[in-house]
């Protein structure tokens, strides 16, 4: 498009279309790969704990995102249950194709912890799938955990 030529659509000037392939690599960090590598060997949930705010992290921190302290090695184990913040029923999976059964994928908040945890939410109908809701985290048996979120095979209601 040549700069004399007037817009006809706002659209033109803000983007075309295409597509752009793009590989990357998330690297958890220092403080992310204890939180991976204590869910593969331990089946436990870590978090830091900031000593001057008492807020408990969970992933964990290398600093305080309130005071800006170092919390790295302030290591405390976190119960591996929470509650639903929120949560989304889908009903199409990545290619946007119906699925034979709708997932729920939640955020939950872990109990004592700042931060949640995305993931999904199995042994619930959507119906029943309430914000505030208690759940706890099953784990893949150690054997199959490879230090991952996916470690976490899903979380579950907890029955009371
Ligand atoms: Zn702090």
């Amino acid at each position: 498009m040549a700069l004399i030529e007037r817009l006809e659509k706002t659209t033109d000037a803000t983007h075309w279309c295409g597509q752009i392939p793009m590989n990357y690599v998330y690297t958890a960090g220092r403080a992310g790969e204890l939180f991976f590598k204590t869910l593969k060997e331990k089946g436990e949930f870590v978090g830091a704990r900031c000593n001057d705010c008492g807020i408990v992290y969970l992933p964990p921190r290398i600093h305080c995102e309130r005071c800006f302290s170092n919390i790295e090695g302030n290591n405390v184990k976190v119960p591996n249950k929470g509650t639903v913040h929120t949560f989304t029923v889908c009903h199409e999976n990545y290619e946007e194709k119906a699925k034979e059964a709708p997932s729920i994928v939640a955020m939950i908040r872990m109990e004592g912890a700042a931060g949640g945890l995305v993931h999904w939410i199995r042994k619930c109908e959507p119906e029943e799938c309430t914000i505030g809701m208690e759940v706890k985290a099953v784990l893949k048996p150690e054997k199959n955990r490879e230090g991952s979120i996916l470690d976490i095979d899903y979380f579950e209601p907890i029955k009371k």
